[in-house]
């Protein structure tokens, strides 16, 4: 199968099942403040990379979502080594995100009821693709600009190396974004944020930048921990977690499963509806306040 379903790269990226990825003060989680606020930076007094720089990179990149989770001398020892693995002298990781749309979502069905139907989901991996070539772009745009103000960066690769010694990814994407308050990874291991839910993709920058952690304001945890993705895999690759346990997912199953059996992005699929993130099942889609102004032309050529 293509390696553009929905969960995969988030799943690539994110260390697998191991007790410290379940560890909640892995890669810094200790310092996580999940709410439905805004991100805003932490002891950004007087630092050039205040809330309203974030806010207008942001908008310049024209990525959706972007939080930073700075290395501190007390950060977890596995986001320093994976940093330093990188970029010896980085000071912050940063995480830019995306949507994912709900409408292509939710073509998504389990194999069995396509029934000899036209495969709808097979849309769902060219536009994972999709929204990573932006993502990558905005990154490397990202690692210029900070590189023009001084700064040495890296935008990392959408899949990094495995370490040969335990066969483990050197940085989670996805924890760093939670540690850095852009939401909670959920029962299937992928980040639900509270703008998107699980709709999102992820891209990742290191830099000797001294950008300090965005944070949320109120602590909310955006799994419902409904265990609907469990229930939902064709093949049980996630399971109801055990004692003390965040979360436990057979990453190998699930990627044998994506790569040789069907693109699947089930579990994606079935967070969007029990976090009601699936745009397709609310109230009609009402303009934005930075979209072109269309329904204001409509409205006035109707007077
Ligand atoms: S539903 Fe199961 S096989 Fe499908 S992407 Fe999720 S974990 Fe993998
Ligand atoms: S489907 Fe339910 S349990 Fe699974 S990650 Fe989403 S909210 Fe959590």
């Amino acid at each position: 199968m293509s390696d553009g379903s929905a969960p995969r790269s988030h799943r690539d990226d994110t260390l697998p099942n191991t007790p410290q990825a379940n560890d909640q003060a892995a890669l810094g989680l200790s310092s996580r403040g999940c709410s439905s606020g805004a991100l805003s930076a932490t002891s950004s007094e007087g630092s050039p990379f205040n809330h309203a720089w974030l806010n207008r990179v942001k908008a310049e990149l024209g990525v959706d979502l972007m939080g930073v989770l700075a290395v501190e001398p007390n950060s977890h020892p596995d986001f320093i080594q994976g940093v330093k693995t990188f970029l010896p002298k980085a000071r912050a990781a940063i995480i830019l995100m995306n949507e994912l749309a709900s409408e292509t979502m939710n073509l998504v069905m389990h194999p069995a009821k396509y029934a000899g139907k036209l495969k709808t989901g097979a849309l769902l991996a060219p536009h994972v693709d999709e929204v990573h070539s932006e993502l990558d772009l905005a990154n490397m745009q990202l690692a210029k600009l900070l590189k023009r103000e001084g700064y040495r960066s890296i935008a990392l690769p959408r899949r990094l190396p495995m370490r040969a010694a335990d066969m483990k990814f050197p940085l989670s994407f996805c924890h760093i974004a939670e540690a850095a308050g852009m939401g909670t990874v959920g029962t299937h291991t992928l980040i639900i944020t509270p703008e998107f839910g699980t709709r999102v993709r992820l891209a990742c920058l290191l830099t000797e930048a001294p950008i300090p952690t965005t944070k949320r304001h109120d602590p909310v945890d955006d799994c419902t921990h409904c265990l609907d993705c469990v229930k939902v895999c064709p093949v049980g690759a996630i399971s109801s977690p055990g004692p003390g346990l965040r979360y436990e997912v057979d990453a190998a199953r699930c990627k044998f499963y994506r790569d040789y059996v069907d693109n699947c992005g089930l579990c994606q699929k079935a967070c969007s509806f029990a976090t009601r993130h699936s745009e397709t099942v609310g109230p009609p889609l009402t303009a934005r306040a930075d979209s072109f102004g269309l329904q204001e032309y409509l409205n006035k050529a109707a007077d």
